[in-house]
């Protein structure tokens, strides 16, 4: 067989249920779950860490964050292969179009890529009138988090940059779901009315939206309706995105693309919308951040409409590209990840998995601590977290040895803690988690990487937080 073109989209901070073949009730992703229809939907799928850079590079390596080691500010290690590097070895031509520094040169993820664009540089000096003309859609509100420019990057690449002698493998990174939530004409306001608008705090709201993580440094609480109206301006953003995921199918169907490539789509993590008192993607192992979408589209072999609720994770990406590209089988055996095309046969075995949050200070919050809150904050993200879940039962373990279980299932909202109401299971995902962690920790040799002040200015400027 042909080897297949491999499309990877990873939409940054999309929780799953915000997505309509997800169940969400606001028809907000028309053209996701078309491609949902047309391939494999895994219900059950989960982040292995809930920021950017581990998420990445499990999706990219197959192996979980304690493994890969690209945690806190620690680059990927030179002798840890990613899936752009086995492509390209083996005949492909790889391009890679990010929306954060996080997810590029940085931490070492543009490695293997022919053709890398961090979208999020914006236009260079020389590009007089694309800075112009970016200037006059930010002034009339009709400028994106840099979705439409991936896109016209990706469909000049497509017809001028890649050798139609080799397969692609295009890595394609989204960022407009991730704060600030501000989408463009005429998506933005979709959903917060004017009417809604104004009968609340709009200043207060916008702040939110801007950078979440305000919540915790300046102690702001949202009422319910506050708390709605934070969630319709998430939900312009992922609309919006829906259309130009739209725009991308239509255009590679228009260049008969699609139909013989495997198409991936998934999301590094999701996002707290005030879910036990919790914002942004930091500090929580809870539902709203670790489960996240993923749709296999690959119609040779993958059928319509195809349901899986199998465990499945990050770390499955990786086995799954080079199982449809036929590479080397020894390949697989960096990862620790199954291909999802196992999970999808009848007898596939059901597996638990993993996923921690490294108890991190993010940069903005660091800035901050010397406040009367410092030390409560500081103790809040430092705090390590890791989770062992099957598809109904779920353990989050923490640095300072205390434990939930919760039954999913029953109780999506993780409500009633069952440690004690159900020791079997606790012991099973406890024992489950410390085997895992016995097996996986490794030290972390990895160099760190360090933002330069102009760099980390423009990183942090994009992504809102100032
Ligand atoms: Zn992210």
């Amino acid at each position: 067989m042909k080897r297949p073109n491999v499309i990877l989209i990873s939409i940054d901070t999309l929780r799953a249920d915000h997505l309509s073949c997800y169940g969400y009730k606001r028809p907000i992703t028309p053209n996701i779950d078309r491609l949902a229809g047309e391939g494999a939907l895994f219900t059950n799928a989960y982040s292995t860490a809930v920021w950017t850079p581990p998420a990445h590079a499990s999706m990219l390596t197959g192996l979980y964050p304690c493994q890969h080691g690209v945690v806190h500010q620690n680059k990927l290690r030179s002798d840890i292969p990613t899936v752009a590097e086995h492509l390209q070895r083996n005949g492909y031509h790889t391009a890679g179009f990010v929306n954060n520094s996080q997810v590029g040169n940085l931490v070492g993820l543009n490695r293997g890529h022919d053709d890398f664009y961090e979208v999020w540089q914006g236009f260079s000096k020389n590009q007089i009138f694309k800075r112009m003309a970016n200037k006059a859609r930010q002034f009339s509100g009709s400028s994106d988090h840099g979705a439409s420019e991936t896109n016209n990057l990706i469909f000049r690449w497509l017809k001028g940059g890649w050798n139609r002698e080799k397969p692609f493998y295009l890595f394609i990174h989204y960022i407009d779901a991730h704060n600030p939530l501000k989408a463009p004409r005429p998506f933005r306001f979709k959903y917060l009315t004017k009417k809604m608008r104004s009968q609340i705090d709009m200043a207060k709201i916008q702040k939110v939206a801007d950078n979440p993580l305000v919540c915790f440094t300046d102690g702001l609480e949202l009422t319910e309706t506050e708390i709605h109206a934070l969630t319709c301006l998430y939900d312009e953003e992922i609309n919006y995105l829906d259309y130009k995921i739209g725009e991308l199918v239509d255009h590679l169907k228009k260049r008969n693309l699609l139909e013989d490539s495997l198409l991936i789509l998934t999301a590094d993590h999701g996002e707290h919308l005030g879910e036990h008192g919790m914002y942004s993607h930091v500090a929580s192992l809870y539902e709203p951040i670790v489960h996240i979408p993923l749709i296999l589209r690959y119609p040779a072999v993958v059928k319509p409409e195809t349901v899986s609720h199998q465990p499945v994770q990050h770390i499955d990406i990786f086995p799954t590209i080079l199982e449809s590209t036929d590479l080397d089988k020894r390949n697989s055996a960096t990862g620790t990840g199954r291909s999802l095309f196992k999970s999808l046969e009848k007898n596939a075995v059901a597996r638990t998995l993993f996923a921690e949050w490294e108890g991190r200070i993010p940069h903005f919050v660091r800035d901050r601590l010397n406040d009367k809150n410092g030390e409560r904050i500081e103790q809040k993200f430092t705090n390590k977290l890791w989770m062992s879940r099957t598809s109904d039962y779920k353990l989050i373990a923490d640095s300072r040895d205390q434990f939930e279980l919760y039954n999913t299932k029953n109780d999506p909202d993780e409500q009633m803690n069952l440690c004690e109401k159900e020791p079997t299971k606790f012991t099973k995902l406890r024992t489950a988690l410390e085997s895992w962690r016995d097996s996986t920790t490794r030290e972390q040799t990895s160099e760190s990487y360090d933002y330069s002040e102009e760099t980390l200015k423009k990183h942090l400027k994009a992504l809102g937080y100032l």
